[in-house]
């Protein structure tokens, strides 16, 4: 708990829902009503979400495959999959989150399911399992776990992003807190490396693929981790 009495998921469900979700609503579309940080994160996002469609493209054949992506947000990585034939089962802590991913997917005419859930109640086997950035709103000890259940749900591959905690991106983090700027946001963790791979080993998974992506304001680890 906090020093507010208030837990990191509550925190971070009520900030998805009202504030959190304005911000990232924006960041995460191509409107134009963002400011030169915005679109740097943005850029650096669209980035992430490249790299893993790129990936998914070079294996072949997605259609039909299952897809669950947690911490879905607006969908933007769930639904150019649901674009390439992939059954999409995505979800957020957010209801405002998870209602404008179907929104926006029920826009395009695209079949896939979007639903409110924590993370750690996520349920069913996927061919793959998706968690894009999500990890920043994981406490450090509630990291190992988070990624365990995430591989509980695969049966093929988990692939994840995470602000990886380096002494450099802890610095910048650190200078960040110096100057918060004008709007709230929810509490940020960095995570070591060695622990998200220590956590897929133990769970059976093998790092198969890797990409790190930073820009100015945007820095996210991404790994594949496959069953061995
Ligand atoms: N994965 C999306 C993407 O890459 O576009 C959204 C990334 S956004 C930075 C983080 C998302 O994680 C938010 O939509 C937030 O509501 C969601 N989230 C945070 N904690 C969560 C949890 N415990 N369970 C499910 N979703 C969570």
């Amino acid at each position: 708990l906090a020093a507010t009495g208030v837990d990191d998921k509550t925190e971070v469900r009520e900030y998805f829902n009202t504030e959190g979700f304005n911000r990232w609503n924006k960041i995460y579309s191509d409107s134009d009503e963002v400011n030169s940080v915005q679109l740097d994160i943005r850029t650096g996002h669209d980035q992430t979400i490249q790299k893993i469609l790129n990936w998914v493209q070079d294996d072949g054949d997605i259609s039909g495959k299952s897809v669950c992506d947690c911490g879905c947000g607006v969908g933007s990585l769930a639904i150019p999959l649901a674009q390439m034939g992939a059954k999409i089962s995505a979800s957020d802590i957010s209801d405002s989150m998870a209602n404008e991913a179907a929104r926006r997917a029920k826009e395009m005419g695209l079949e896939a399911k979007f639903y409110t859930s924590d993370l750690e109640s996520v349920s069913g086997k996927y061919d793959t399992v998706t968690c894009v950035d999500v990890a920043i709103h994981y406490p450090t000890d509630k990291m190992a776990e988070m990624v365990g259940h995430l591989c509980s749900l695969a049966e093929d591959r988990v692939i994840i992003s995470f602000a990886p905690k380096t002494w450099y991106y802890s610095f910048l983090k650190k200078v960040g807190e110096l100057f918060p700027g004008p709007s709230k946001t929810t509490r940020a963790y960095l995570h070591e490396e060695e622990v998200v791979r220590n956590a897929l080993k133990k769970a059976g998974f093998e790092v198969a693929r890797e990409e790190m992506t930073g820009t100015n304001f945007y820095f996210s680890r991404l790994l594949e981790a496959k069953r061995v």
